[in-house]
């Protein structure tokens, strides 16, 4: 069970730690939440987790008594210092590694290379989601799934469609390799402090063929988008020789005119893009 609002409050008195929201500090105090990411989740007997920002360790020690090795990433040396005494034994049986790191520069904590096989579970600080989600994608190693409580707006910006404002380079690169295949609402008063924002439990799979876009397309297409409402055409010829051609001959091939803007590219045209890439690199 998920400490209650006040054992929150006091276990952070003990701590002498005010919740800090830059870091996204809103700790889940809603046991059917925690149940929920687990059920969604769907993890095997044993297996690994990486978990981003453990906080006060609810989420945790759930997914250890579920038989997991869990690998988590925490920013605040306080709250880092407090799972390490709490979860001493996990610790040393090695069924809990925890590293202390900005998720962003080491998205998967410490999970050693060997393992490719894995899940990620995590309450993300909102902050960061974006640009953690982009380090994941870095990293060349993919889990089969994960199950993540974002902000509902960030939610909504990744699995935006063409031709809304919200779509952008990152939707491309997420739906060219996950599928979005759970999405519930949850309220805000199932975290201490409630955040100002809507939040949303969502379950992402690897896709069937799912195609990763190596990063130097992944620049390009994210500075074509700086310009997303400029003609591709025009936006295509301010690029060097190399990359120019590549546009071009990929803009000649498609059913979309050169005429057409960013926004209004699906991600599976994108997907064309990044493989005409890999066949000239
Ligand atoms: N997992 C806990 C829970 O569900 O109650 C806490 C989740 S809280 C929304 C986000 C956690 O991420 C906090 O513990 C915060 O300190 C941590 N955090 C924030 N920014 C981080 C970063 N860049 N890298 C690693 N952890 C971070």
């Amino acid at each position: 069970m998920p400490l209650s609002p006040s054992e929150t409050t006091t276990l952070l008195d003990a701590l002498g730690h005010l919740p800090k929201k830059k870091l996204g500090q809103n700790f889940l105090i809603d046991g059917n939440i925690v149940e929920k990411s687990l059920q969604l989740a769907d993890l095997p007997a044993s297996g690994n987790v990486v978990e981003i920002g453990p906080g006060l360790g609810t989420l945790t020690r759930k997914l250890l008594d579920a038989g997991q090795t869990v690998h988590s990433v925490e920013i605040d040396y306080r709250l880092a210092e407090n799972i390490e005494k709490t979860e001493t034994e996990a610790i040393n049986q090695g069924k809990l590694c925890l590293t202390r790191a900005d998720a962003v520069k080491l998205p998967l904590g410490s999970l050693p290379e060997s393992i490719s096989e894995y899940a990620i579970v995590a309450n993300l600080p909102y902050a960061i989601s974006s640009a953690w989600l982009e380090s994941v994608l870095n990293t060349e190693r993919l889990p089969r799934k994960m199950v993540l409580m974002m902000q509902k707006e960030a939610v909504e910006r990744i699995w935006a469609q063409p031709g809304t404002k919200e779509y952008h380079a990152l939707s491309i690169f997420i739906s060219n390799s996950y599928e979005l295949t759970e999405k519930h609402a949850v309220s805000r008063q199932c975290f201490y402090p409630a955040p100002a924002v809507d939040s949303m439990l969502i379950r992402m799979d690897l896709k069937e063929g799912a195609f990763l876009f190596s990063s130097t397309v992944r620049a390009l297409i994210r500075k074509i988008f700086t310009q997303r409402r400029k003609q591709l055409g025009s936006l295509a010829k301010k690029e060097d020789q190399n990359n120019k051609e590549i546009l071009l001959s990929w803009l000649e091939q498609s059913k979309y005119p050169s005429s057409s803007r960013p926004e209004q590219i699906p991600p599976e045209e994108w997907k064309r893009l990044g493989e005409l890439f890999a066949t000239v690199d």
